[in-house]
């Protein structure tokens, strides 16, 4: 029997392994987005004593021993994906690329302070476009008190990339996770939802005719508030330090990126329980229900799927409901329920429909 030194018997096995691997294809799409990242992190294991939270909320959290901990959130925008710079003007985007990190910041209810910017850019942009670019990075660090502190720079063979990491601080006392909600605690969102997606098909319908007709001029009057909700979001830190100053601090927390009903199953999965929304409570702006109507759209689909309305969703305790009950901005949609059955919307005539969630279907060809 030939006896293999280790070394050699390991580049066998992984030559073997090579092997088998090239026999299977998983298509990405059958997992999903968040398939693909519940598979990543199990292969991962936290080693650093100060890693408090690591993948599975909407930002990291580091215990490094100081007053506060540190929270820290990345995201990608992608061309063709995120943004179609036909439609969205780069000043905008430097805005909004910073802003879906803020937003991951507040979701964890923490005070954003730095972030880093990594572009990656054609030979399509010039200096002007990055200088364009940079404005609204700026606009956004003013209006959120952010230092930009730095980043890297590449040229890219297919679009551009823009890829920003946020970093946050928090009191350990006010530290809101995607877990830590309970039973019959209150299900509040912020703000209206659907306005971003409805300013998508608007902005999207725009192009079709534009490009059919060049000398068409987009009428936007009408859709104003939708377009500005898709090119110019915010995140609410303002919700944020009103939940300090009422003396709340959410028990569960996540923004709404990817949609109110993605958002919803997030919820339930990390506080394994179901919970209940009510349509009748669901915010819609009228621009936005008549819109949606204009496009043949069910304006309840787009308050649940819609996604990148930014606003924030979060529980709290039911002694906590007389102190928020005047907030023109903080909604009460449903509650937390024991059990293990499928998150659910009940109707405006009282019918029980499971949530699904559609926000995200980048892997789908
Ligand atoms: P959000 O919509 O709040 O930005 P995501 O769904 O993008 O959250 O990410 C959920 C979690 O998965 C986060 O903790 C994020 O850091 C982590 N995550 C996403 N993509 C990756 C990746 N490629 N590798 C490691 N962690 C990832
Ligand atoms: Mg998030």
């Amino acid at each position: 029997m030939v006896c293999w030194p280790s070394f050699a018997r390991k580049r066998i096995n992984m030559a073997k392994e090579k092997d088998q691997n090239q026999n299977k294809r998983t298509e990405l799409q059958e997992l999903g987005e968040f398939g693909l990242i519940d598979r990543i992190a199990g292969q991962f294991t936290d080693r650093q004593p100060d890693t408090r939270v690591g993948i599975g909320d909407d930002a990291a959290v580091l215990d490094t021993g100081g007053d506060k901990l540190t929270v820290i959130s990345s995201d990608l925008l992608t061309e063709g994906i995120h943004f179609d710079l036909s439609y969205f003007p780069v000043k905008h985007l430097g805005y909004k690329a910073v802003v879906v990190n803020v937003s991951d910041i507040a979701a964890m209810n923490a005070i954003p302070a730095h972030i880093t910017v990594n572009l990656a850019v054609s030979n399509r942009f010039s200096l002007e476009a990055i200088d364009e670019f940079y404005a609204g990075v700026r606009a956004a660090c003013d209006e959120y008190n952010i230092d930009l502190i730095g980043g890297d720079t590449s040229s890219s063979a297919a679009g551009l990339f823009i890829s920003v990491t946020a970093v946050g601080y928090v009191e350990e006392d006010k530290l809101t996770l995607r877990s830590g909600a309970s039973d019959k605690e209150i299900i509040c969102v912020t703000g209206d939802l659907g306005g971003a997606y409805m300013g998508l098909q608007v902005l999207a319908r725009e192009k079709q005719v534009y490009m059919a007709n060049p000398d068409m001029q987009p009428k936007l009057d009408k859709y104003e508030y939708m377009v500005g909700r898709q090119l110019k979001p915010e995140a609410r830190m303002d919700i944020v330090h009103e939940l300090r100053d009422l003396g709340v601090v959410p028990t569960a927390m996540i923004d709404v990126s990817d949609g109110l009903a993605s958002e919803l199953l997030h919820l339930s999965k990390h506080n394994k329980m179901a919970l209940r929304v009510y349509e009748e409570n669901l915010p819609i702006d009228n621009q936005t229900y008549e819109a949606a109507v204009e496009f043949n759209l069910d304006p309840v689909t787009c308050v649940l799927n819609g996604g990148e309305d930014y606003e924030l969703l979060f529980t709290v305790r039911q002694a906590d409901y007389d102190k928020l009950k005047k907030h023109a901005d903080i909604h009460f949609i449903g509650h937390m329920a024991k059990g293990d059955d499928r998150p659910g919307l009940v109707t405006k005539n009282n019918t029980l429909v499971p949530l699904q969630a559609q926000g995200w279907t980048h892997f789908k060809s």
